[in-house]
Formats: C-alpha cells, structure tokens, sequence
C-alpha cells in the first residue's frame, strides 16, 4: 500500500507546536473581546461564484491559485475559500446582520491557496481577521490598526524592530481611473526609455510598471505621477484624518504609495504590517477598506473596513524574535501502585480536575502500571510540580501522599505530606499554589 501522507503545502500542528497556536488563539480573543469584535464562523467551502464576484476575476487568487471543484452529487461548483473577508460578507447580507446598524465581527480559520509551498507559504494555512462592517469613518480605520500594535505588543514583539506599518490610499474607482491614464500618459511620453516588458504592460496593466525591478527604469518610475496626488477633497480628508488619528495615538508607519494589495475590492485606506524578519514572505497582516464589496455581492450598499493576518507568519516572527510562550506542564502527575487501587484513586483525582488542577494520570501499558520508580520518572519528566502517590499503603490508611517535585523557596525539597483521599476538594488548593505551606 502506498505510504499516506498529508497533501502537499498542507501541515499538521502537532504537540509541542500546537501550544503556540492555543496560547496565541487565546491572546486574540481576548484582544477581539477587549476591542468589542465577535466571533463568527462561516463554512471552509463556498460557492466559487462568491469569490468570482467577491475577489475580481483577474486576481491571481482567483486566476490560480483557489481549490475549485464540482460536487459531485449535484453538480455544485465550489471552492474551499481562499480568505475569508468574501465569507463574512456573504453571511452579513444573508443574515442581514447589517439590519440595526454597524457590527464588529472576527473569525480564524484554515484558508486555501495553491501556491508554491516554501517558509510562510502554504496551500493550506491559517489567517485571524476582523472585520468593521457598516462603519464609513478612518475611525474604525484607525482602531483596527491600533488593534493590531495592541496585539503585537501584548505578544511581545517591537515595534519598528520586529514589524512595522504601512499605509496608502487608493482613493475610489474614478480616481484611480484618472491616476491610471495620467501613468499612461506619462510612459508614452517616454517610449523610447522603456523596456519590452514595460511597453507590453503600457495598455493592459500600466500599474505593474510601477512594480518592475529593471534598474534602468527606476528614474522613470520615481518621476511617474502618484496616485495619492490625483485623490479628491473626500478622499484626501479620509487619509488625512487617519494619519492624524494615529499620529495621535503615537503610532509611526511609513507612507507607501505602491502598496496596492492584490484584491479588486479595496478603496480608500490600504495598510500592512510588514517584517525584515522573515525573507520574501514579509507581510504578517493587510488589511483596508473594501467599501464597493457589500453592495458588489448583493447587499444594501454599506461601507466596511478589516485585516487579515497570517498565523503561521506571525508564528515564525515570534520565533524569530525570541518570544516563546512558557510551557504549560500539568499542577499534578497521579502515580499508581496497582490497578486495584483505581476505584478509589480515579475519583479522587476527578475531583481535583474539578476544583481545577491539572492531573496527568500514569495510564497502563502492555504490562499494567510498572514500578513506583518508572512512574516517578515519567512524573519528573513531564513538569509537573506534585506527584500524587495512591499506592497500596496510603489507600489502607484512606490518604494519597503528596510528593512536590519541584524545589521551593524555603523549604527542603521533597518533604511529602498525606491528605484525605475522601475529600480531595478541599485541599486541591494546595497543589495550585507556588509556595504552600504545608
Ligand atoms: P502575499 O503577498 O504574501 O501572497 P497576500 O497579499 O496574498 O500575501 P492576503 O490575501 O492579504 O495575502 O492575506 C493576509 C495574510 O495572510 C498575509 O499577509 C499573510 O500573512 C497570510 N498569507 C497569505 N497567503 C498565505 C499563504 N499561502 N501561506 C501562509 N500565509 C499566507
Ligand atoms: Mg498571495
């Protein structure tokens, strides 16, 4: 038989690495909650017309890179989502959670994306977004941001060293239009400087000229007119209360007038956090303005505003930059004399679990529980502060020894004590405390 085997670009998040994501996953929601967003969840396969229409059909996630498939049973096409910003909405309008005024929502979640697999790029990875929906002001604009350096400073990571922020406007779509034919304008100008791949670009997609690494071209590039100059009074108002907003709140960032982000439905306000840290895969969380998208995909038409950042990048940054969570070992590791004293030790430790202390119970192999002495060594290893000893002789006398593993302030190691096996209950918040004295 052949060997099975995860699918390409496709990762399995294993002890002790799995800790990192429940220790980051639980700083977010509490981050989301502080920030008052919700949680929602929408489903992993969508109708591939969602992301057609949500995304733009010429955007690379769309041209290449989504899992489409028919089902089968019907003939439905579908595509596992490739984010999740085309989801929420979707189920906004569905909902019509937009019905008595503006929501803050989150979600995370696995998303798809047939790339080439290398480090921070996977096909299937794991974004965390928010999302501002019904909201029109740079307000929103800024506290999603200011969410975003609240998160990383609560992680521990520095600003400006580890990540910092980037910011542009794209207007709306007539400016755009008007920046776009300015460009046009401006690279006929100078033909005969451009290269054969600027020339081919000059009447399908001027824009990317802009993004070409021919050195030759950089003074031409540099001299090409900006989108930020061809913003009108309202757009321009937008962008400047923004940055006066974080000016404000004391939070730096860098004006990037290519930062265009690779989705149809942004306007107004782009940003990304990016990292020298991490090579190529740079941008940890984008975000922006998507204001056209709701009434693109069927809904009252209502303005919105989010990010989406990547898990596994985020991940890899924190270990880049030396944060690493503690460890969470279990308070108590419950050692067996033999398997008759179960009946009476399972409660017991039950018990303790309810009041709140981690147990980890040495469980039988081929050859029942083993010696006392292999036990204590798997109590060692596994951290724990306590062992809890029901052997046969405290059983007899109606108690469990409780043996502290660990050295403490003050006292002698090792000095056990014995405490009724009956009521565990009420000294389970011995074994939670550092320093107890017993
Ligand atoms: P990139 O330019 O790196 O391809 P993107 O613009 O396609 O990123 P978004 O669609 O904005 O990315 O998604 C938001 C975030 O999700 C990114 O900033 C990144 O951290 C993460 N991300 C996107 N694609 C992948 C992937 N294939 N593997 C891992 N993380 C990803
Ligand atoms: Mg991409």
């Amino acid at each position: 038989m052949d060997k099975l085997q995860a699918v390409k670009g496709m990762n399995d998040i294993l002890p002790p690495e799995s800790a990192r994501w429940e220790w980051l996953e639980g700083k977010l929601r509490g981050l989301m909650a502080r920030y008052g967003y919700q949680n929602v969840r929408t489903p992993i396969v969508e109708p591939t017309a969602l992301f057609v229409r949500g995304l733009g059909e010429v955007t690379d996630i769309v041209e290449k890179e989504m899992y489409s498939f028919v089902d089968a049973m019907n003939g439905d096409q579908l595509s596992l989502r490739p984010e999740n910003t085309a989801g929420v909405v979707r189920a906004t309008i569905e909902h019509a959670l937009l019905h008595e005024g503006g929501r803050r929502l989150y979600y995370m979640g696995p998303m798809f994306r047939h790339e080439r697999p290398q480090k921070g790029r996977y096909r299937q990875f794991h974004q965390i977004g928010a999302e501002a929906l019904g909201f029109a002001g740079p307000d929103v604009d800024a506290e999603l941001i200011l969410m975003c350096r609240a998160l990383w400073r609560e992680l521990g990571l520095v600003e400006a060293r580890d990540l910092r922020l980037e910011i542009n406007s794209l207007g709306q779509p007539h400016e755009r239009r008007a920046h776009r034919a300015a460009l046009v304008a401006h690279f006929e100008a100078h033909h005969d400087l451009l290269d054969d791949d600027s020339r081919r670009r000059l009447h399908t997609n001027p824009l990317r000229i802009l993004d070409s690494k021919n050195p030759a071209l950089q003074p031409l590039i540099e001299a090409a007119p900006k989108l930020v100059d061809h913003l009108g009074d309202e757009s321009r108002a937008h962008f400047d209360a923004l940055r006066a907003l974080l000016d404000a709140a004391g939070l730096e960032y860098r004006l990037n007038p290519r930062l265009v982000r690779g989705l149809d439905y942004y306007n107004l306000t782009v940003f990304e956090w990016v990292t020298e840290r991490l090579g190529a895969q740079g941008t940890v969380c984008g975000g922006g303005r998507y204001d056209p998208l709701i009434e693109q995909l069927g809904g009252k038409p209502a303005p919105a505003v989010g990010w989406a950042l990547g898990v596994e990048r985020l991940l890899l940054l924190l270990a880049e930059a030396g944060v690493a969570p503690a460890a969470v070992p279990p308070r108590a590791f419950a050692v067996l004399g033999a398997a008759d004293v179960l009946p009476r030790a399972l409660p017991a430790i039950e018990a303790l679990r309810a009041a709140g202390v981690s147990v980890l119970m040495h469980a039988a192999g081929k050859d029942g529980y083993g010696g006392m002495k292999a036990q204590f060594r798997r109590a060692d290893a596994s951290g724990a502060a306590w062992a809890l000893i029901f052997g046969a002789d405290e059983l007899a006398r109606g108690v469990v020894a409780l043996k502290p593993l660990r050295a403490r302030a003050g006292e002698p190691t090792g000095v056990q004590v014995e405490r009724p096996l009956a009521d565990a209950a009420s000294w389970a918040h011995e074994l939670l405390d550092d320093n107890p004295r017993l």
